[in-house]
């Protein structure tokens, strides 16, 4: 028997983690993760003691073998139903679609689902990859750190516009990064006083600046302070994807001002977050990007749609796609 192949995941995220668990007993997998922790844009922080979820905010579920890995996280307490309703501001704005689906969330945090994905996986972290440079089963990748060898196979989850800077020029699929489109989106945080909660869990926005408000604390699990998760709409975000922070997050207190009467030491702790690349405004139109000759392949959430369940079936098509090859043995 020769020995299993070596392949590099980039990305930590939904997609890298499904893929590296599904390839895991098949392959020596090893994923390299650029900031210091797990999930990507399904991400929770703490501001002063409050955690809130700033990327993803809750995800649905059709897949079933995304039901299934979820049945398996919920039994475990890092899943659970989010079954308050979205209301929408005006109400004309209802999506009957979106008001059917049944809403999950991680618990205690959003990141808590890839946090469970990772328990078996492989990750060194703090490890931006800025090179793929070698052959077809010789791969070598590149940090700030120094080099990493010997891969047979590299599978960058990158959001698209970061996987093609990092793929290189001889990989097959670069005409479909290319065309990909995402959107950014930029994500207030607010710690509210007890008691000046808003009337509603959550809120679709028709708002020239905003699109989303949700209460973070009416999810399962989380702190019993009242804080506002509130995202900027993709047109006002794409406009002002390199203003200052400081300036978008006035602006962006004004628009919440619009729905809820904010006080000066709330709006005086507000922290904004950009997300570059958040949302999927066109995708890659196939599930995922394999490159068999140059055993190069990439996959996420932007080759089908911008939710969560995705990019855990971009990754599980494309682990479906390798599997075989990762099985045959070296000539
Ligand atoms: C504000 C916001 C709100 C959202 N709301 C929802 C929602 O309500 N419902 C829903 O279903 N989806 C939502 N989404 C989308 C959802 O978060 C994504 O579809 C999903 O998390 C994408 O997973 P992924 O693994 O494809 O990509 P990512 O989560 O982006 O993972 C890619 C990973 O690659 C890492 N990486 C990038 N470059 C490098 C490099 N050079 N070296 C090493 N590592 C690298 C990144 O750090 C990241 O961890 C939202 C996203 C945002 C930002």
């Amino acid at each position: 028997m020769s020995d299993p192949k070596r392949v590099a995941i980039i990305g930590a995220g939904m997609a890298g983690l499904t893929l590296a668990r599904a390839l895991a007993g098949h392959a020596t997998v090893h994923i390299f993760e650029k900031s210091k922790g797990i999930g990507g844009r399904m991400a929770t922080r703490r501001i002063e003691d409050i955690s809130f979820d700033h990327g993803a905010q809750y995800f649905t579920v059709r897949d079933p073998r995304f039901r299934d890995m979820l049945n398996a996280a919920a039994a475990d307490g890092a899943v659970e139903r989010w079954n308050r309703d979205i209301v929408s501001l005006p109400a004309a704005l209802q999506n009957e679609q979106r008001a059917n689906d049944a809403r999950y969330v991680g618990k205690p945090g959003m990141n808590a689902l890839p946090k469970w994905m990772a328990r078996d996986c492989d990750i060194t972290f703090n490890a931006e990859i800025c090179s793929i440079s070698g052959t077809p089963g010789n791969w070598t990748v590149t940090t700030e750190a120094g080099e990493d060898g010997a891969f047979d196979w590299v599978i960058a989850t990158a959001p698209a516009p970061q996987s093609a800077a990092l793929l290189p020029p001889a990989f097959a699929h670069h005409a479909a990064l290319q065309t990909t489109r995402m959107n950014a989106c930029f994500t207030l945080m607010v710690t509210l006083k007890l008691g000046a909660a808003p009337p509603f869990p959550a809120a679709r926005l028709d708002d020239p600046v905003i699109n989303w408000i949700s209460r973070n604390d009416t999810k399962p699990g989380r702190d019993n302070v009242p804080s506002l998760v509130v995202n900027a709409g993709p047109e006002w975000s794409a406009r002002h994807v390199e203003t200052p922070l400081e300036s978008l997050r006035e602006q962006m207190l004004k628009a919440v001002r619009r729905y809820i009467p904010l006080e000066n030491t709330e709006a005086e702790s507000a922290v904004i977050k950009r997300w570059r690349y958040a949302n999927v405004a066109r995708p890659a139109g196939q599930p995922f990007l394999l490159d068999r000759e140059q055993q190069l392949a990439s996959c996420g959430d932007w080759c089908i749609a911008g939710r969560v369940e995705a990019a855990f079936q971009s990754a599980s098509l494309l682990a479906d796609a390798l599997l075989p090859a990762l099985r045959e043995t070296t000539p």
